[in-house]
């Protein structure tokens, strides 16, 4: 069979607006590097949690959109038949692009089926994954295909890789980790992994709240997690956990952190050499709780001296990140992953990554 590549990409995205997606830009720019004339390249990706087949879920509307960012034609291939896909991408001239239909129409994709795997792997001559943001799953076309073809990360998954991992040396500091959101639940394990490493910790978002309450601080209606205060209370007795000193209400709830605790954590921004970043400091959907967001954006963007690394899908979308925050002239590094993040930064295993690094097993295990 002529050299046939088999890339794990991320599309797992809106079609619109496509400019503006990461995911997807970041897609592009690793088929940039890999059709080549002299091979073929097959990609493999999904699209939500569809249960079977479910068609507006399907991966097709990508194909005339890869084929015009990458001025080639990329070929849609339906995968309810395997063996007519490869017989397909088997007839096709070197130079080939293929797009295969969601891989979550097929059974045992997310089972991490052997057999599932095999089929895939019988579409090309190796594999490279480039999917960080699904890279803690253990899916078929993640982790069981590279029992059967040769393996490798791909330039995506090493720079997040290789960026996601600053946060665990020792290399930077002061290192400030900046935790917002929604879930406490989520970041939690992010915070205690990264506790001894970081100097500081500034909480924001409904985040906060758990740690306000575990401080004692009535937080009245506002979005918190009962389940976790005891948590908040034992990572708080480590002195390094800045929770909001001001707030602003919607009634009974708090939307956002306060004036003067943005001037706070903006000021422990300025002075930091490393930043993590996941989660917004409010609900900054609505406009009249953005500011808290924004002032941490603006103290992280402007910090020239700091390597940041941000990521989540929200504080990306609150950001208004497009490409050029991606410009390796800066010295931020926004993640394409979301809970994958989370999970890298909390220090657990990633079955997606320790298939594609040889050595990963060894140097992920806690
Ligand atoms: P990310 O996707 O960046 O990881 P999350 O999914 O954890 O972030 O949380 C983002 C959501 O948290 C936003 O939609 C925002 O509206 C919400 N949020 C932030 N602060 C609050 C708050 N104080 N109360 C309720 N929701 C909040
Ligand atoms: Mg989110």
């Amino acid at each position: 069979m002529a050299r046939t590549i088999l890339v794990r990409l991320n599309l797992d995205i809106k079609e619109k607006p496509i400019g503006a997606a990461l995911r997807f830009n970041a897609a592009v720019d690793e088929l940039r590097k890999i059709s080549k004339p002299n091979n073929k390249v097959v990609i493999l990706s999904h699209r939500g949690r569809p249960q079977g087949v479910e068609k507006k879920l399907s991966l097709r509307p990508f194909a005339p959109l890869l084929s015009k960012a990458l001025r080639k034609k990329v070929v849609f291939l339906d995968n309810a038949d395997l063996n007519k896909a490869r017989k397909a991408i088997e007839a096709a001239p070197n130079g080939s692009v293929f797009l295969l239909e969601n891989l979550r129409f097929l059974k045992g994709e997310t089972e991490n089926d052997p057999k599932l795997g095999r089929a895939l792997a019988s579409l090309g001559t190796e594999f490279i994954s480039d999917d960080f943001a699904t890279s803690h799953r253990a899916d078929s076309s993640l982790s069981a295909i590279t029992a059967f073809l040769p393996s490798q990360p791909g330039n995506l998954l090493r720079e997040e890789v290789k960026n996601l991992s600053m946060a665990m040396g020792d290399t930077k500091k002061p290192f400030v980790l900046v935790v917002g959101g929604a879930k406490a639940k989520d970041k939690v394990g992010v915070i205690s992994n990264l506790l001894k490493k970081a100097d500081l910790v500034l909480v924001g978002g409904a985040a906060a709240n758990t740690f306000l309450k575990a401080d004692g601080v009535d937080v009245r209606d506002s979005l918190y997690e009962p389940e976790m205060v005891e948590t908040a209370k034992k990572l708080m007795r480590s002195g390094k956990i800045e929770t909001p000193e001001d707030f602003l209400w919607d009634g009974s709830k708090i939307l956002d952190i306060g004036p003067k605790t943005a001037k706070t954590y903006a000021a422990y921004l300025r002075g930091a050499r490393l930043i993590v970043w996941n989660g917004p400091m409010g609900m900054f959907e609505r406009k009249k709780f953005s500011a808290g967001t924004a002032a941490v954006a603006r103290a992280v963007l402007r910090n020239g001296r700091a390597k940041s690394v941000i990521g989540g899908g929200e504080t990306v979308a609150a950001l208004g990140l497009r490409k050029q925050v991606q410009n390796p002239k800066t010295n931020i590094f926004v993640s394409t992953g979301g809970g994958a993040m989370l999970e890298f930064l909390a220090g657990e295993r990633m079955a997606g990554l320790e298939a594609v690094f040889k050595d990963g097993k060894k140097k992920r295990k806690k």
